[in-house]
């Protein structure tokens, strides 16, 4: 080594050394998530599903709080395996419960709830299934599978399959409902199943949801960066829409045993009709409805108040001057349709089907607003 380079690199070392104090964190992102309220009810963002190096995630818990806060959810969950711990000799022994308590810790100053939740990790046909709302992880540890349900019920804690049709548990990619599992449904201990995880929509799985009266869920299962798998594809992470008497943890929890859910993957709405419906009425607001002049064309301004872009399809008796029939109205953005209703009127009703959202597979809800003319 020449003597300046060993003057230069102790230097460089120190320069390349910033102090956390110097790096404000950023809570504030340009993307964040927006829903409209339904009536008598909020529409809390959740995502009750993820990991952190207290399990197999790549991050500290503090990060995934800062990513809920950029992307602007209300309530999120440290789901980490309770059986798989691949980080085990780095962070030996780990209390289970001390993911939720950093992450809580960090979301102090913060309008954001954290649950405390752990993910039962067994293999088929157990499979995977997250626990939120308990009160003690290392009470959940056990070698008989059927404990951690029963300390978790005991705890009060709100219970949901996984990634129920993952092809690493069911090479066909179709979630079969276990014994184990109907077992656990009849006995109160398993209350929910994701339709969608990740990037992957189940429709058996919505199927089973409606079959066994279960909770439609909507999660991320992040493991790395949310900025890295969705945001930079122009995307929002899967959240479960919770419709909640109140912004509290305890809302939250009884909206979830109330199967009071929409699971949201963008344009991808999935929902029992009782709640999507209305969540998709409240969505879309018309804020002009007035006739051309000397024509018997209905100009309407339809605006999407959601994070969403939500693809519509005509059902009207009325055609439209202008616009396909189908249509897009992107997230945030107005969309005008020019309705020929023949004959002046002093009202209508606007019917429009929602081709990206779905009641059961394959059917899609219709939706109709009441439109008075200016
Ligand atoms: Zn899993
Ligand atoms: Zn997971």
């Amino acid at each position: 080594m020449t003597p300046s380079l060993r003057f230069w690199i102790p230097i460089l070392l120190l320069l390349s050394i910033r102090p956390a104090f110097a790096q404000p964190h950023s809570h504030s992102s340009s993307t964040p998530v927006s829903f409209p309220d339904i009536p008598g009810y909020l529409s809390l963002t959740t995502d009750l599903h993820q990991h952190t190096v207290f399990s197999d995630g790549s991050v500290w818990p503090d990060i995934r709080v800062m990513e809920a806060l950029r992307e602007g959810l209300d309530v999120i969950s440290l789901t980490e395996h309770l059986e798989y711990q691949p980080h085990a000799e780095d962070i030996p022994h780990p209390d289970r419960n001390r993911s939720y308590q950093i992450a809580l810790e960090e979301a102090k100053a913060h309008d954001l709830i954290i649950v405390h939740g752990s993910e039962i990790t067994r293999s088929s046909p157990v499979g995977h299934n997250n626990a939120v709302f308990i009160t003690d992880a290392n009470a959940l540890l056990d070698t008989d599978p059927k404990v951690p349900f029963s300390v978790a019920r005991k705890q009060g804690a709100f219970i949901f399959w996984n990634h129920p049709a993952w092809y690493a548990q069911q090479p066909q990619g179709n979630p079969v409902l276990s014994d184990f599992q109907k077992e656990r449904i009849s006995k109160g201990e398993l209350h929910g199943i994701e339709v969608i995880n990740t990037t992957d929509y189940s429709q058996e799985a919505l199927q089973i949801a409606l079959d066994e009266n279960l909770t439609i869920m909507g999660t991320s299962d992040i493991h790395g960066l949310i900025d890295w798998d969705y945001i930079d594809h122009g995307k929002h992470r899967p959240l479960t829409v919770v419709f909640a008497k109140d912004r509290s943890s305890s809302a939250v929890k009884e909206a979830l045993m109330e199967r009071r859910t929409v699971a949201v993957y963008n344009s991808l709405w999935v929902g029992r009709a009782e709640w999507l419906v209305p969540f998709l009425k409240a969505s879309i607001v018309v804020t002009q409805a007035s006739y051309i002049p000397e024509t018997q064309i209905l100009k309407l301004v339809l605006e999407n108040r959601t994070s969403s872009d939500l693809l519509f399809e005509n059902i009207m008796e009325y055609t439209f001057y202008s616009s396909s029939p189908v249509f897009e109205i992107p997230a945030g953005q107005s969309y005008t349709l020019q309705v020929k209703t023949l004959e002046i009127k002093d009202a209508i009703v606007l019917s429009l089907r929602a081709l990206g959202a779905y009641m059961a597979p394959g059917v899609h809800p219709e939706i109709t607003w009441d439109i008075p003319v200016e």
